[in-house]
């Protein structure tokens, strides 16, 4: 007889040692929290407008040029209201007239909405792809910004940068910038900035952190940009003003307030991740503990992985399709042995598991993860 998930017990060698598989807010390292302890007394609860704080955001802001390697005239530039308070940003800061957005899921859609909903920006060109897939820039003379996603959480689907037919609109007296969204990709994916103008995230995701806070890194092009936008005196909200932002990032500080254990967390994983060996040892991370759940579904005949195209699965966030047994019965007998939010994105309303695999996530887990699910399928 099957027996009802939340009666499930998983034998203790079978669990993973740490159960957050969440795509974001996602595990944050226990070292990390201790890291923040350690600094209760004399960092947290001090003013981000003197040394202790900004020395911190200093380091943070030296550990992303190296950690991602930016080059000569790239800027670290920090504020307040995460990856979605940046859309409204870039809307105001960095975008001149016209986007394309490459819309393949919640996300990268939210973001086209946007830019549509803005009043001083013309029609964006919305190009779109059936849900698991991705699509690729068109170019177009009359964009100034190309809009990618890096790694669409909602999905499970990536996409790579480098799009060489976009070069020639990227070069000239008004280049078109290409910004993407590395929400969930930035720490856990490599990629090369020759192929960016503007790569922005939040860190409660691969960076194993807590949200509120975006980082944007800026080329020149991009810098040059949100400078020309701003002496064009175009309205700007303060919040939402990129180059308010830079000339705080210069300085170490935000414009307004930010949640202080968010940028210790964050800067906590980027020096963990440098000492690891950088940015492709993280990446490596990811790869090796996606590819066990991507293998171990395709081995079984009630798994496998909803990204047909295994060129676009994420290497980060794992989508696995069940047949014949209830993801939701399987997420809620994992979330009994406290094994939590592996549950599918709902609003694409498949039999479906969503994992994590961002760097913080150890391989090994991974691996203890799909062996629990084995065991709860047979009992289902
Ligand atoms: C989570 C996520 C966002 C939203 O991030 P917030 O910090 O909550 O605004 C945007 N884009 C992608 C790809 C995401 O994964």
């Amino acid at each position: 007889m099957a027996a009802s998930p939340s009666s499930i017990s998983l034998p203790a060698e079978l669990r993973p040692a740490d159960g957050r598989f969440g795509s974001g807010p996602s595990k944050v390292r226990p070292e990390a929290v201790k890291a923040l302890e350690a600094r209760a007394l004399d960092y947290m609860g001090t003013s981000h407008r003197r040394t202790g704080v900004r020395s911190v955001v200093g380091r943070l802001r030296a550990a992303m040029t190296e950690l991602f390697g930016l080059g000569d005239g790239w800027e670290v530039v920090l504020g307040n209201g995460g990856s979605t308070g940046f859309w409204d940003a870039a809307a105001f800061s960095m975008i001149e007239r016209r986007a394309q957005h490459l819309a393949f899921g919640e996300f990268s859609e939210k973001f086209s909405a946007v830019t549509a909903a803005a009043p001083h920006l013309e029609d964006p060109v919305v190009i779109t792809a059936p849900y698991g897939s991705h699509p690729t820039p068109e170019p177009d003379a009359g964009i100034d910004v190309y809009a990618l996603t890096h790694n669409e959480t909602s999905t499970g689907v990536a996409m790579p940068l480098a799009q060489p037919q976009l070069g020639p609109f990227r070069q000239g007296a008004s280049p078109a910038l290409v910004l993407v969204d590395a929400t969930s990709a930035a720490g856990a994916m490599t990629w090369d900035p020759a192929d960016v103008d503007c790569y922005y995230f939040a860190p409660q995701k691969a960076f194993a952190a807590d949200g509120g806070l975006f980082i944007a890194l800026c080329s020149p092009n991009a810098i040059e940009r949100i400078e020309r936008i701003d002496s064009d005196g175009r309205y700007k909200p303060a919040t939402l003003d990129l180059a308010i932002a830079a000339r705080n990032s210069r300085q170490d500080q935000t414009y307004n307030t930010p949640a202080l254990a968010t940028i210790l967390l964050t800067l906590e994983t980027a020096e963990w991740m440098l000492d690891g060996g950088g940015l492709a040892w993280a990446a490596s991370r990811s790869a090796a503990s996606s590819s066990s759940i991507y293998d171990w579904a395709a081995a079984r005949d009630f798994a496998s992985p909803f990204v047909a195209d295994p060129q676009m699965r994420s290497p980060v966030v794992c989508t696995i399709d069940f047949d014949g047994v209830s993801a939701d019965d399987i997420a809620a007998a994992l979330r009994a042995n406290d094994i939590i939010d592996t549950e599918g994105y709902r609003k694409l309303g498949r039999n479906q598991l969503r994992i994590a695999a961002f760097p913080a996530i150890d391989p090994i887990d991974a691996e203890a993860l799909t062996a629990c699910i084995d065991y709860i399928v047979e009992r289902l």
